[in-house]
């Protein structure tokens, strides 16, 4: 349940505002939409900073596994203790009126459980990447918050960032001419015992995690739909972490104009997340493209030359993320990364996987 003006309004009359309704944004008076965050672990970690900057957003639940963090967080972030809640008492949340949505920052293969769960729940769900491990947990994902009339985001950071924005608009602009090719990759040397690596949890290897990047750019640089996908996958260290898990994926993509593009991704070295873009009067390259901060965007095309460092620093994305997403649901719109979008990443993966001859 979102608080509108007049139910503020009772609340504040009857005393109960400052416990159960979101503070005012200063400059709108329009209630703040609250989240209750769901996984309190490292990306968490960079989403709450990022709300407490927003004009539109604040945090007003928690739901972990861990009490005593969450008692830890709560405090940080003024949440009062009757509003953490655990994975077996979350559904107690559709009771809670300062919690119009909810961010889940769970392993992959919790994203359509706690969803589904949310949305049922009467709140909006703004789902971490991948959305889910399988097509159908994502359709079913979007089944449920439509019945629900709740609106669903994936947390595709990058569509909120400026460097990653810029470079859209350059190629759609037609800066470069038309576009051919596109190399993208990313990925990280993974320690051991991450729930990464458990094919139950994670769904996948670096494909689901951080090679979802490079797709996903691929999609947002050319505003095409591959057409066509080939894939490999390998696993080249022995050494217990990718015995359930693929260690290299790398896969080409072709798009309807003809556009070519070929990624990597691996759990085997740390690379740095980029795409390079070349068209018929130049080229684009974002490295890096997909970190929180330290985006450099260079160019060359027509007699232009760019070099430019975004200055913004983490937790920056975060911020306009949720502002997004926040003003959405205040003004009844269509958030940009809606569940179709991860959906539409769900089947590409599943391609891409079964074209690599892997079974997820
Ligand atoms: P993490 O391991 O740091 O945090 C996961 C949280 O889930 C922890 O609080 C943990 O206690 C909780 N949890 C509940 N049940 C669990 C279980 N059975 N096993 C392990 N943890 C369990 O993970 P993270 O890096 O924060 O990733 C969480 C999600 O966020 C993933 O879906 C990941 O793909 C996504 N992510 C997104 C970005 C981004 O930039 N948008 C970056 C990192 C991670």
């Amino acid at each position: 349940m979102i608080l509108n003006r007049r139910e503020f309004a009772r609340l504040a009359a009857l005393g109960l505002a400052a416990r159960f309704a979101p503070a005012l944004n200063a400059q709108t008076q329009e209630p703040k939409i609250g989240y209750a965050v769901i996984g309190l672990g490292r990306i968490a970690g960079h989403f709450m900073p990022g709300v407490l900057s927003t004009t539109n957003s604040q945090i007003t639940a928690l739901v972990s596994g861990h009490r005593d963090k969450a008692v830890r967080i709560a405090a940080e972030y003024g949440v009062p203790q009757s509003s953490i809640y655990n994975y077996d008492n979350f559904d107690e949340i559709a009771r809670n009126p300062a919690v119009g949505a909810v961010y889940v920052a769970l392993p992959n293969s919790m994203h359509a459980e706690y969803a589904i769960r949310a949305a049922k729940a009467g709140k909006h769900v703004l789902c971490e990447k991948p959305m889910s491990t399988n097509v159908a947990e994502a359709e079913a994902m979007i089944a449920a918050c439509k019945a629900a009339n709740v609106k669903l985001m994936i947390a595709y950071r990058c569509h909120y960032e400026p460097t990653n924005l810029k470079a859209i608009r350059l190629i759609r602009d037609g800066a470069l001419g038309k576009v051919q090719a596109i190399e993208s990759a990313n990925g990280f040397n993974i320690a051991p015992r991450e729930w990464r690596l458990n094919k139950k949890l994670a769904g996948g290897g670096p494909l689901f995690d951080v090679g979802i990047y490079s797709l996903n750019a691929c999609r947002y640089l050319t505003g095409e739909e591959p057409s066509q996908i080939s894939a490999y996958a390998s696993v080249i260290d022995r050494d217990g972490r990718f015995n359930q898990v693929e260690e290299n994926v790398s896969w080409t993509m072709k798009f309807p104009s003809g556009i070519v593009a070929s990624c990597n991704t691996t759990y085997g070295a740390n690379m740095t997340g980029f795409y390079r873009v070349h068209g018929s009067k130049g080229w684009l390259d974002a490295n890096p493209a997909f970190y929180y901060d330290g985006l450099r965007l260079r160019a060359e095309f027509s007699g232009t030359q760019l070099d430019e460092l975004n200055p913004a620093r983490d937790p920056s994305h975060f911020v306009l993320q949720a502002e997004h997403f926040s003003h959405c649901i205040q003004n009844g719109l269509e958030p940009k990364t809606p569940g179709e979008e991860g959906l539409r990443d769900m089947r590409y993966i599943t391609e891409i996987y079964r074209s690599a001859g892997i079974s997820i």
